[in-house]
């Protein structure tokens, strides 16, 4: 550190580039927020006929949305505030680093070309329509064509964008910053054999949690007035939010102070709208962490995927299937449910949600066997990535995949290949988020556990400000500060591993199938 007397690079003239740069990111951010805001308004509540002319409006901002992200003017002065933060002076390294993001953000949005992007756009539209047609008649054909120019144009999106990083690698980039295919491969490789073991030994328990008592009739109004409450009291912050209906169940921010979550109703199964929304109020929950007064700044914005997905995946399963959290809530149902649980313990619902069944869709997928679908799906779009697997043999590759993990063939390819609308939506790189966001869930519990050891009994009290605190202070108040990698480094004190996820799994399912603790790996 210089005296500061000495200090050149933080001279008024450096500081004014500084504010324009954040002002313009800011004003780029409240122009994205509007995008957002008409992308809700469509999942919610837009009339069928209105449809037309939201695509107009849609890509009227987008337009304007582009031109910010590509301002000559802003990449200049990002260019100069680089050099001039480049060896500290009195810059924060909080400031180096916001800096640092803008400028690869901007490199990044400028280095595709106009004509990619809409050539990128257009196969997305023709690949998730074709998508639904392939579906609807199994008939994989339909989609293969579109699918090979998907995968042909974003081999060409990571060329341009990122030319020095694998192509795979640049790709998972956009949804997992500073993350490597080659790091996530060793992850799962060490996961999927311990998972494998632990699915085996459930599936042939003879003591198997029969979920028999979640099937009860709970009208739609009641379970509503039920979930709000409960989102309410682990922290989400409704004069910042809303709770509203959609087909598929998201969380979205349009704002600094209106984080809006969704979900579906099923009134004869309650865990479908009860999980659901503890799993968008813990999207909901990180983004109302994140520091208002950054936003449309890196410090104001999540890191990565797989970071949100470990908030969302913290409430839903390892508060959401806890016994503490049954201890708490099992009154409040009986009250809310007259009749419902009349005969239950928080022992029996807690095993009742945990029942593993392995199954050939993704989505339906228990706690467990769901990260057998994100690895398989890792493993073939990075061969469909690298060129060593052909789209023509896509199907063959994935049925293969299942029999050997599952041991089940998907009797169609709807119910195999064609069952997942992301590659056909130009996500790839994306599925490995999932299981990241676990693995992170589980060591940051760890952490939480060891750092408040009346954790357990506040749950079980109900007071949920003690982990809220801990994650706030932890993770949500970084923004995207920090890589996902590093930030889970800093908040738990200790190298990612899997090793918390397979304890955290054991810790609940072998118990709740019967199993002996010895058989759980060391
Ligand atoms: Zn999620």
């Amino acid at each position: 550190m210089q005296p500061h007397a000495a200090v050149p690079h933080s001279s008024a003239a450096g500081r004014s580039l500084y504010a324009e740069a954040v002002a313009h990111a800011r004003r780029g951010a409240v122009l994205s927020s509007v995008e957002a805001l008409l992308g809700w308004d469509e999942q919610v509540l837009l009339p069928t006929a209105a449809g037309p002319h939201r695509a107009e409006q849609v890509a009227a901002v987008a337009a304007v949305v582009h031109g910010s992200r590509t301002d000559p003017a802003q990449g200049e002065r990002l260019e100069e505030l680089s050099r001039l933060t480049a060896d500290g002076g009195d810059w924060t390294t909080d400031e180096q680093a916001t800096v640092h993001l803008l400028l690869r953000d901007h490199r990044k949005h400028v280095r595709l070309p106009a004509r990619l992007v809409a050539e990128i756009a257009g196969a997305c539209i023709d690949g998730q329509q074709a998508w639904a047609e392939a579906r609807r008649t199994s008939d994989w054909s339909l989609l293969a064509p579109s699918l090979k120019r998907i995968f042909a144009l974003k081999r060409e999106q990571a060329a341009c964008q990122n030319p020095d990083l694998d192509p795979y690698d640049a790709l998972l980039d956009d949804y997992e910053p500073g993350a490597r295919a080659g790091e996530v491969a060793g992850l799962f490789d060490r996961l999927r054999p311990k998972i494998v073991a632990l699915v085996r030994a459930c599936d042939s328990s003879p003591s198997r949690p029969d979920d028999g008592i979640l099937h009860h009739h709970v009208p739609r109004d009641v379970q509503d007035r039920f979930v709000r409450d409960v989102a309410g009291r682990i922290g989400y912050d409704f004069t910042r939010g809303r709770l509203d209906t959609s087909t598929h169940p998201f969380c979205s921010t349009t704002g600094p102070h209106d984080c809006r979550l969704t979900t579906r109703w099923d009134e004869q199964f309650l865990p479908t709208a009860l999980f659901g929304v503890l799993h968008e109020a813990g999207h909901g929950l990180y983004e109302q962490g994140l520091p208002p007064e950054s936003f449309g700044l890196p410090g104001g914005e999540a890191t990565s995927l797989g970071i949100h997905e470990s908030q969302s995946r913290l409430w839903e399963n390892l508060v959401g299937r806890s016994l503490p959290f049954w201890e708490w809530c099992l009154p409040h149902a009986r009250t809310a449910f007259p009749g419902v649980f009349a005969a239950s313990s928080p022992e029996i619902v807690q095993r009742a949600l945990l029942a593993v069944q392995p199954s050939l869709i993704r989505v339906e997928a228990d706690e467990v066997t769901y990260n057998l679908h994100v690895m398989i799906r890792f493993d073939l779009e990075r061969s469909l990535v690298r060129g060593d697997l052909s789209v023509a043999d896509l199907p063959a590759a994935w049925d293969e995949r299942y029999e050997r993990d599952f041991g089940l063939r998907p009797p169609t390819p709807t119910e195999g290949v064609l069952q997942d609308i992301h590659w056909s939506a130009g996500l790839i790189g994306y599925f490995p988020t999932y299981t990241l966001g676990n693995v992170f869930a589980a060591q940051l519990m760890a952490a939480a556990e060891r750092d408040l050891p009346s954790l357990a009994e506040d749950i079980a009290a109900g007071r949920f400000a003690s982990l809220l605190e801990w994650l706030r202070l932890r993770v949500h108040r970084h923004g995207r500060l920090r890589d996902s990698g590093a930030l889970v480094v800093e908040a738990t004190g200790m190298p990612v591993s899997e090793q918390w996820l397979l304890e955290s799994l054991w810790r609940r399912y072998g118990p709740a199938h019967g199993l002996a603790a010895s058989l759980a790996p060391g």
